[in-house]
C-alpha cells in the first residue's frame, strides 16, 4: 500500500482555477474523503492523482516517487468509477480476471488471486454467472472485486454510489467501509454527500471553490468548523450561525437577547469587545427548558421520528433570526408557542464576520 503526497499541486484551465494550490498527505491505508459542493474541484483533484489530468503545477509523490510526470499505468492505482461498469458478455470470473491478463499474470496466480478476492467479497457462488444475472448488489460487489484483485497500492473512487438510491447506497457504504477495514488499502473518495464522508473516512478534505477550506476527522469537521462554509456544509441542518456583538462578557442578539458567554470564551474574546462575532452552535447543543437563557418563539416544527427538530425564530418572524433546536418529539410545540432554550457551552463556537474563520481554531 501506499502514501499520497500532493505538494502545492495546482490546475488550471486557461486562468481558471479548477484547483488551487493544494498540499495535502494521505497515508498509508488511511480512507480520505474528497468532500464540497458541485464543482468545488473534487474530480479533477481525483483525476490529477490517478494522472487523468495533467497538473498544471506542483508534484505529486505516491510512496516518496515523483509520478507527477508518469502515465495513469504506470501509477499502480486503481479508479474506481460507476461501480456497474461490468461486460456483460464474461462471465464473473472473467470480469474480475481480465485486468490480471492484461498484466501477464500468470495463469495459476490468477486463479488464486481472484479465489481470494471472491471469499473475501462473499461472491464465490457467482464466479460462473453473468452480470446481467446478478443483483444490484452482487454486481456491485464484483466491480469492487475487479478493483481489489489487482493489488493497487491505492483506490480512487468518485461518487462510486452516485447513481444508487438511498437504501442501497447505504448498504454499499457499509461493504466498502468493511472492506477497506479488512484490507487497509489507501483510498481517495470522491462525494458531495457528507453524511457518507462522515460515515466512511478517517478524515475529510472539505473543498469549496477549487480551494481547500479544511482537513481533519469527521468529528474535526463537525465540532470544529475552521470557517462559515464549513460549518453550514456539515450537518443536517448544519450549524446555526447567529450574528451579534460582543459587549461586556455577553454576545447581543437580534431581538435584543443577551448571551452570557461562558467561560472560557470570556477571556478568548475579552480583546475584542465592541466587535461583531457570529454565534455557532449545533441543534444538538441546544436544549429547550423553561428556565433556559435565551427566548424564542416557534417558526416551524419538523419531524424526524425520534426528535423533531424546532425552527425558533429569536426575533419575533423575522426568519432570518431562526435557528434549529432538536427537541423531544413526544411534546407539542404550536407554531408561536413561545420556548426559551439553553445551550451546552462546552458545544458552542464562535467565528469572525470578517474573515469567516473560526475564532479560536482548536
Ligand atoms: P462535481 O461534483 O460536479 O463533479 P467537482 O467538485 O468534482 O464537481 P470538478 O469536476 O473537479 O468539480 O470541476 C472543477 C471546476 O473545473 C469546475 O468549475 C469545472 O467546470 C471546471 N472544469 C473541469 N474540467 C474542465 C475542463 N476540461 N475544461 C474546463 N473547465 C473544466
Amino acid at each position: 500500500m501506499a502514501t499520497i503526497e500532493l505538494r502545492q499541486v495546482e490546475k488550471k484551465f486557461g486562468d481558471v482555477f479548477a484547483v488551487k494550490p493544494l498540499d495535502l498527505t494521505i497515508e498509508d491505508g488511511e480512507f480520505v474523503v474528497l468532500l464540497g459542493p458541485s464543482g468545488c474541484g473534487k474530480t479533477t483533484t481525483l483525476r490529477m492523482i490517478s494522472g487523468l489530468e495533467a497538473t498544471t503545477g506542483g508534484r505529486i509523490l505516491i510512496d516518496g516517487k515523483d509520478v507527477t510526470w508518469k502515465h495513469p499505468s504506470e501509477r499502480d492505482i486503481a479508479f474506481v468509477f460507476q461501480l456497474f461498469a461490468l461486460y456483460p458478455h464474461m462471465s464473473v470470473r472473467q470480469n474480475i480476471e481480465f485486468t490480471l491478463e492484461a498484466q501477464n499474470v500468470s495463469s495459476a496466480e490468477r486463479t488464486q488471486r481472484v479465489g481470494d478476492v471472491a471469499k473475501l467479497l462473499e461472491i464465490e457462488h457467482l464466479l460462473n454467472q453473468r452480470p446481467g444475472n446478478l443483483s444490484g448488489g452482487d454486481r456491485q460487489r464484483v466491480t469492487l472485486a475487479r478493483a481489489l484483485v489487482r493489488r493497487p497500492a491505492a483506490f480512487l473512487m468518485d461518487e462510486p454510489l452516485g447513481a444508487l438510491d438511498a437504501d442501497f447506497r447505504h448498504t454499499m457504504r457499509a461493504e466498502i467501509k468493511r472492506l477497506h477495514l479488512a484490507q487497509h488499502a489507501t483510498t481517495v473518495y470522491v462525494t458531495h454527500d457528507q453524511i457518507e464522508a462522515m460515515a466512511m473516512s478517517d478524515r475529510i478534505v472539505v473543498m469549496s471553490a477549487a480551494e481547500v477550506q479544511q482537513v481533519g476527522t469527521p468529528h474535526e469537521v463537525y465540532h470544529n468548523p475552521a470557517n462559515l462554509f464549513v460549518a453550514r456544509f456539515i450537518g443536517s441542518p448544519g450549524m446555526n450561525l447567529v450574528a451579534g456583538k460582543l459587549v461586556d462578557g455577553h454576545l447581543l442578539l437580534a431581538g435584543g437577547h443577551r448571551y452570557a458567554l461562558p467561560q472560557p470564551w470570556q477571556a478568548h474574546l475579552a480583546k475584542l469587545a465592541g466587535d461583531d462575532a457570529i454565534l455557532g452552535f449545533r441543534p444538538e447543543a441546544a436544549k429547550v427548558s423553561p428556565d433556559g437563557a435565551l427566548a424564542a418563539e416557534v417558526y416551524a416544527n419538523d419531524l424526524h421520528g425520534a426528535y423533531s427538530v424546532l425552527h425558533l425564530s429569536l426575533d419575533g418572524e423575522n426568519p432570518e433570526t431562526v435557528v434549529h433546536v432538536r427537541a423531544d418529539r413526544f411534546v407539542h410545540y404550536p407554531i408561536g408557542q413561545p420556548v426559551r432554550f439553553d445551550l451546552n457551552p462546552a458545544l458552542v463556537r464562535f467565528f469572525d464576520p470578517k474573515t469567516e474563520r473560526a475564532l479560536i481554531a482548536e
